[in-house]
């Protein structure tokens, strides 16, 4: 049996008496295990973090950024290999892992810009003889905790400009799928990292808890479900640290009776059942406005379902694959009867369904319900799976407010032709990110990415300047030469520039 180990100081490592099993959700069948480790790991991870970041920290930003510039090439020349590792823990399409690669690549390909974007500002002359100006130095060790749905971008989101702005930083990967993370970590010595700079540990509650709790850890990046975020915030708050967390989604696709509808029903199956509906930017909610607009989005959907391709992650003919674990779709499976015993209708019913060959594999077909009303616990939650729920509305404010009033706010989309409808509704509705003719409006690399509510704790968002401004503290120097001249009297006042 394959055994995923730890990667700290450089090396692989092995510890932790936990041993838990990683699945091939596409055959069901456990391929290998990963030791959870605990606190006397994470200390081990930390001292070697401590000990290596001075020295990386003083190198100039240019040659940090030449490491990113050597990563990023070694990322693309193992991109089938990571793919495909990825694609037997987690279960997604091959060609879909790859996105999830390049998303975050995309990350490491900003932070290979760190010696502009750590450049600070200088203002000459504020006061008499005074120039004042910024800079952002590092926080030192710095930890990101991540989520199984994406296990390349979502870790590439967080190391990449953690280490860019000169910090040592820890990885908590997903139990789930702990492959890609290390070798990911394994690319970066090879790019020329210093050993101790990037280290991973594996690990559950308890290792997310010695994070939290280690005093020395300045800053916790966390991207997962909203209880858990919710915990992490304020746990990781109360002990000092500055702390992220992404959190839960339920995004709505909003449908206009003048949007291209093709289109829209092509975007909206791709964002709802893609990656078996596993992503915190899925669409997972549709809502046209008007009843013609329904009925003839609802034929169109159940025409489209109907040619939808459930397979193994390796099949290029697939459009996706299994969940992540039998006890995920058992939940799924779950919440459509809910949804049914909450007087819902279900259209298209993909629970039951086997992968001929692959019986045991944790496979969902795609799911369609209909008249799904706002108190619907289906509703509220979040179930992530490849389940579209259709919730009516008569007019574009009912459509506006359903997002708005939704207990997350991760992402939403709106599809018209019609500008000022598009505008009001970008301005008015109360979500994070928000797409127009875009059904999953994840923004580039050069912005940053975060929702609203129950979606994001915590003031700055993943990459983009955020991230930057997240894994740095500012300084600001207000100076002064001795000009030789005459001594300035003492002043017991507040110094002013007037
Ligand atoms: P999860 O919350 O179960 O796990 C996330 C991380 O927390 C993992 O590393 C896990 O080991 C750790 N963890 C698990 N239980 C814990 C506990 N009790 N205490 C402390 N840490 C714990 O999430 P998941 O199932 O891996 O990922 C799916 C969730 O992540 C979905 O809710 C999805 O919407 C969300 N997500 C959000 C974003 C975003 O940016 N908003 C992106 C991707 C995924």
């Amino acid at each position: 049996m394959r055994t995923i180990n730890h990667f700290i100081g450089g090396r692989s490592v092995t510890g932790g008496d936990r041993i838990v099993p990683v699945y091939d959700p596409s055959v069901g069948q456990i391929q290998a295990e990963v030791a959870l480790g605990r606190a006397d790991l994470l200390a081990r991870a930390v001292d070697d973090a401590r000990a290596a970041q001075p020295a990386w920290a003083a190198l100039n930003p240019q040659r940090r950024a030449r490491v990113m510039f050597r990563l990023k090439e070694l990322i693309e020349r193992d991109m089938d290999e990571l793919a495909h590792l990825l694609s037997r823990e987690h279960g997604k399409v091959v060609a879909d892992s790859r996105g999830d690669i390049q998303r975050g690549l995309d990350v490491v390909e900003f932070a290979c810009g760190i010696p502009h974007l750590l450049k600070g500002e200088y203002s000459e002359g504020a006061g008499p003889g005074i120039d004042v100006y910024s800079m952002r130095q590092p926080l030192g060790v710095v930890a990101g905790i991540t989520p199984f749905n994406f296990p390349a971008m979502i870790p590439l989101w967080m190391l990449a400009p953690a280490i860019a702005c000169g910090n040592a930083f820890i990885l908590k990967p997903s139990e789930r799928d702990p492959s890609v993370p290390v070798r990911l970590a394994e690319l970066a010595i090879e790019a020329g990292l210093p050993a101790g700079i990037l280290n991973v540990v594996h690990g559950d509650k308890e290792m997310v808890d010695a994070i939290l709790d280690h005093p020395e850890i300045k800053a916790v990046s966390f991207v997962g479900s909203s209880d858990i975020a919710n915990y992490v915030y304020g746990r990781g708050a109360a002990a000092g640290k500055r702390v992220q967390c992404m959190g839960g989604a339920k995004n709505h696709g909003i449908v206009l009776p003048d949007a291209d509808l093709d289109q829209a029903v092509a975007d909206i199956i791709g964002a709802a059942y893609g990656s078996a509906g596993e992503r915190c930017m899925a669409l997972p909610v549709v809502t046209p406005v008007g009843e013609s607009t329904a009925a003839l989005l609802r034929e169109k959907l159940v025409s489209e379902i109907a040619r939808l391709r459930v397979g193994t992650a390796t099949n290029p003919d697939a459009h996706y694959g299994p969940v992540v674990s039998a006890e995920h779709k058992a939940r799924v499976e779950a919440y459509i009867a809910m949804a049914a015993a909450e007087g819902a209708e279900i259209v298209v019913d993909g629970r039951g369904f086997e992968l001929q060959g692959h019986e045991e594999g944790y496979y969902l077909a795609p799911t369609l319900i209909d008249h799904v009303t706002a108190d619907m616990r289906s509703y509220q939650d979040e179930i992530f799976g490849p389940v579209l729920q259709i919730l009516r509305a008569e007019t574009l404010e009912e459509a506006i407010g359903y997002p708005s009033r939704h207990q997350y706010g991760n992402g939403v989309a709106i599809f018209t032709r019609n500008g000022d409808y598009a505008q009001r509704f970008a301005s008015q509705v109360e979500v994070g990110m928000v797409g127009i003719n875009v059904p999953i409006p994840v923004p580039v690399a050069y912005h940053s990415f975060g929702g609203w509510k129950r979606s994001g704790f915590g003031d700055l968002d993943q990459y983009g300047m955020d991230g930057i401004r997240f894994y740095t503290r500012g300084k600001k120097i207000t100076k002064r030469w001795p000009s030789g001249g005459a001594v300035v009297d003492q002043s017991f006042v507040i110094p002013t520039m007037r």
